[in-house]
């Protein structure tokens, strides 16, 4: 999209980062992996805040387009620690633009971490029989589905749980998800329970 364009030279300087040797090292065995190997190409082109701290959920956070920024928990564990770059990377590369998230962005971000984390521990999540689809049924298995795991994602936290199922495009949809998005933050710095309203969540599940 042209404006995006724009908008990208008025705020990116395109100057080299100079990343956390952790982080460095987890960019380079990424790039190292065919699926990997495009995510790290896009950081070199933009140099994206990557960092360690305390995501707001879960154990790593990106800020959409065009604030464009990871912060990151350190797992403990390299295997871990690379799937968890590689699904924010997948965020942030491969759905730029797109400024609140769906199940259907998880689900790529998933497979995508997941890929590259395979690829790095030499499994071929290809192989119908292999011991990567033994190991993540939900997404090389025989019964596998986008479906199925995003129901599986869905259940796992509360900000999962208000995603939509199909990435908003429209106006009114985008409207919708980023007021339901907003809403959670809220609920989320004033370290309140905000109640779900099912209805509203369930209406764009058909597919
Ligand atoms: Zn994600």
């Amino acid at each position: 999209m042209r404006w995006q364009n724009w908008l990208d030279w008025l705020v990116f300087t395109r100057r080299p980062r100079p990343y956390d040797a952790h982080i460095l090292r987890l960019l380079e065995t990424i790039a190292q992996t065919p699926t990997g190997a495009p995510l790290v190409a896009y950081v070199h082109r933009r140099w994206p805040r990557i960092e360690w701290g305390t995501p707001p959920v879960g154990t790593a956070f990106t800020f959409p387009w065009p604030i464009e920024a990871i912060i990151m928990r350190d797992t403990g564990d390299e295997a871990s620690n690379i799937e968890v770059l590689a699904h924010e990377l997948a965020h942030m590369a491969r759905w730029r633009g797109h400024i609140v998230g769906s199940l259907e962005q998880e689900y790529d971000a998933y497979l995508t971490g997941v890929r590259v984390r395979a690829e790095w521990e030499g499994l071929d999540w290809r192989d119908p029989s292999g011991p990567a689809t033994e190991r993540w049924p939900l997404l090389f298995g025989p019964d596998a589905s986008p479906k199925r795991f995003m129901e599986w994602v869905r259940t796992r936290n509360a900000f999962y749980a208000l995603l939509p199922w199909r990435q908003p495009r429209t106006l009114p949809e985008l409207v919708q998800a980023l007021a339901r998005q907003i809403r959670f933050g809220v609920c989320l710095m004033m370290k309140k329970k905000c109640e779900e309203t099912p209805k509203t969540q369930t209406a764009g599940a058909k597919d």
